[in-house]
């Protein structure tokens, strides 16, 4: 394992460390208050047109789709800096981490002439239709019907926990368009303009009160066959590709909660029975806990970065941070509430996870869920690290129709 930058790496976090210190400022939300979120996304793309500008959006695409043809590793250098900030880049993070680069690899060179730079400067925003109902880990079982008439597709169905599909301009949609066969060889993949007639979205008020995702109904849609990425009903492959983008992402091993700094800090000032909470062994012990857990998520990080800066893959080790990260956000945000008392419920309108453990805590169990379940990540780890036999799958081989 290697933890230190090469020469050219280390040029490249300098540069960009002195353009974030000019710019980012000004658009950090750290501190904003409550934002609507009409104001949080104006505010997020102006940064996502200034990013886009510099080639810091996707640093690893060419000059004319805003990047600067670097490697991931530059790309993780990028975010990695960027991270020290709170950036209103989220609005940003489905469509430009999965539907984007998934257009990028099978739009024509005309459509990815059209929809690639506005994305990219957040200009429109792209949501991922891929879960319903009765679909989510067992993605190839969704039931989105999708049939052929002439040149179109007529989409009937529903998506749900669609992220940001409130803002977004357009979508990658995954359809059932054969159910005769087995339920991984009918499915056919489509991007689909969320303005279409027939598109309903419906948002869904979460627990911790914000607004982050919708149902989406789709009733009669008519969508271009030209607008079909891969074969028909070829969309696993598709699919597979689109679920293999979210692999490059930076890992904060504190899950944009407060971290231990403000643990630490909060049990200093806490006053218990016997004195403050920092001087009681059991605080201290679960504190230590978290140091030992964070530190070992960082070297679990830079065994992938290694990866990356060798020009390798990363592995599906990958899915440890991801159980991981989200249960310690979710402990760690509960023992603060504790140490806090009834404070530790009473948030401000518009608290962040990142400075407030009520919000951290409301939200970890969502970040449990979202982009593969603790245990379909603990299947991954079963099956590809450890090489454990595979879980049972009775229904490979039986025509989606005979379920
Ligand atoms: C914050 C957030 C954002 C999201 N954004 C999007 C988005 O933008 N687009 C989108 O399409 N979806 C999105 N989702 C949906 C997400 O992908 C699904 O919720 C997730 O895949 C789980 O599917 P499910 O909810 O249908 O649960 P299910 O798959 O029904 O799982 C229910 C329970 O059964 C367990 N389980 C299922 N299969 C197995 C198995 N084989 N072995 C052991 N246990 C199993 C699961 O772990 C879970 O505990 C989002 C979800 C969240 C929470």
């Amino acid at each position: 394992m290697d933890f230190n930058d090469t020469p050219e790496e280390a040029a490249l976090r300098a540069e960009v460390r002195a353009w974030l210190a000019e710019h980012a400022p000004a658009y950090d939300v750290r501190g904003a208050g409550e934002m609507p979120l009409a104001e949080g996304l104006a505010r997020g793309r102006r940064w996502q047109a200034l990013k886009a500008g510099r080639g810091y959006a996707k640093i690893t695409w060419p000059r004319e789709f805003c990047g600067l043809g670097g490697t991931p590793m530059q790309q993780v250098i990028y975010q990695q800096e960027e991270a020290k900030y709170r950036l209103p880049i989220d609005y940003f993070k489905v469509s430009l981490g999965i539907p984007i680069p998934i257009m990028r690899r099978f739009a024509t060179p005309e459509q990815q002439a059209r929809y690639l730079t506005p994305a990219l400067r957040g200009e429109e925003i792209w949501c991922q239709l891929f879960s319903e109902p009765a679909a989510g880990s067992d993605l190839a079982g969704i039931r989105l019907r999708a049939v052929r008439d002439g040149d179109h597709w007529v989409l009937n169905g529903q998506k749900i926990w669609t992220s940001w599909a409130q803002v977004s301009d357009f979508g990658v949609v995954i359809t059932r368009s054969n159910p005769d066969v087995p339920k991984h060889k009918g499915l056919t993949y489509l991007f689909v303009d969320m303005r279409t007639p027939g598109i309903e979205v419906r948002p869904i008020k979460q627990l911790s009160g914000g607004q982050e995702f919708s149902e989406v109904f789709f009733t009669d849609v008519r969508v271009p066959d030209s607008q079909r990425l891969g074969e028909i009903d070829g969309g696993w492959k598709v699919a597979l590709a689109t679920l293999m983008e979210e692999r490059f992402s930076v890992v904060d091993v504190t899950g944009g909660g407060p971290g231990l700094d403000a643990l630490i800090e909060l049990a200093c000032e806490v006053a218990l029975e016997h004195g403050p909470a920092i001087e009681d062994s059991d605080v201290r012990q679960r504190i230590a806990e978290w140091y030992v857990a964070e530190q070992g998520l960082r070297t679990n990080y830079y065994r992938m970065l290694t990866a990356l800066s060798k020009g390798e893959l990363p592995g599906p080790e990958g899915s440890i941070n991801k159980i991981a990260i989200p249960s310690k956000l979710q402990q760690q945000s509960r023992f603060a509430m504790d140490l806090m008392g009834p404070a530790g419920v009473a948030t401000a309108p518009g608290a962040r996870r990142s400075t407030h453990p009520f919000v951290g805590w409301l939200e970890a169990p969502g970040y449990r869920i979202a982009g593969g379940t603790d245990e379909i990540l603990r299947n991954i780890i079963a099956e590809q690290v450890l090489k454990l036999p595979g879980d049972v799958r009775t229904d490979k081989d039986v025509p989606f129709n005979k379920l």
